[in-house]
């Protein structure tokens, strides 16, 4: 099977100067290097009870749903603002690049159900520590958060050490 790092397409200077963009889509487009990932995000997480994943926008719903029928639990999409139908909770975050609102369903989190958040990427960790800020307004507790891959120069990762969320990465890029 391929390395799955050499899997991950790089794309200097996207979608700003000095951004090194990392690409899973072509990680995603390879089915032994798809399947491998999703394995290895799933194997951390067999045996300990998990009622949902939450995966964000976009490429978190392609691994999560993935993931959340490895585990057998539910799927819950976190969307950028004005995408869900229903009635929604929101929370504004900073990007690497840019501002932006999460959301949730209003009721896709039940009280002291186990939630794993799930997306490609960590950078500042602003998504994903948006994403565990409405899981707990929700009173969800979040077992862990999943990621393809670390940027560690960036260190995102401490602000889920602050939170005291566990997380794992399948692979780190040093640089940003
Ligand atoms: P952050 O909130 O800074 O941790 O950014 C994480 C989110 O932004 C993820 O949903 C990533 O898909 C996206 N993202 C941030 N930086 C990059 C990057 N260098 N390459 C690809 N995606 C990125």
């Amino acid at each position: 099977m391929s390395d799955l790092k050499s899997l991950i397409r790089t794309i200097p200077d996207h979608p700003k100067p000095g951004i090194l963009f990392r690409d899973v889509t072509t990680l995603f487009g390879d089915a032994q290097g798809f399947k491998a990932v999703i394995e290895q995000m799933a194997a951390r997480y067999r045996g300990v009870p998990v009622d949902a994943v939450a995966g964000i926008e976009a490429r978190g719903f392609i691994l999560g749903g993935a993931i959340a029928d490895k585990l057998g639990c539910g799927f819950i999409p976190v969307r950028k603002k004005g995408k869900l139908p229903w009635e929604t909770i929101g929370q504004e975050y900073t990007l690497e690049y840019g501002t932006d609102v999460i959301e949730i369903h209003a009721d896709a989190v039940a009280k002291d159900e186990r939630i794993l958040i799930v997306d490609d990427l960590i950078a500042t960790g602003g998504t994903a520590e948006a994403a565990v800020k409405l899981i707990r307004r929700c009173e969800g507790d979040v077992v862990g958060a999943s990621f393809v891959i670390d940027l560690p120069d960036i260190g995102g990762g401490k602000r889920l050490d602050d939170l005291g969320v566990t997380w794992q990465a399948v692979m780190a890029f040093g640089g940003h």
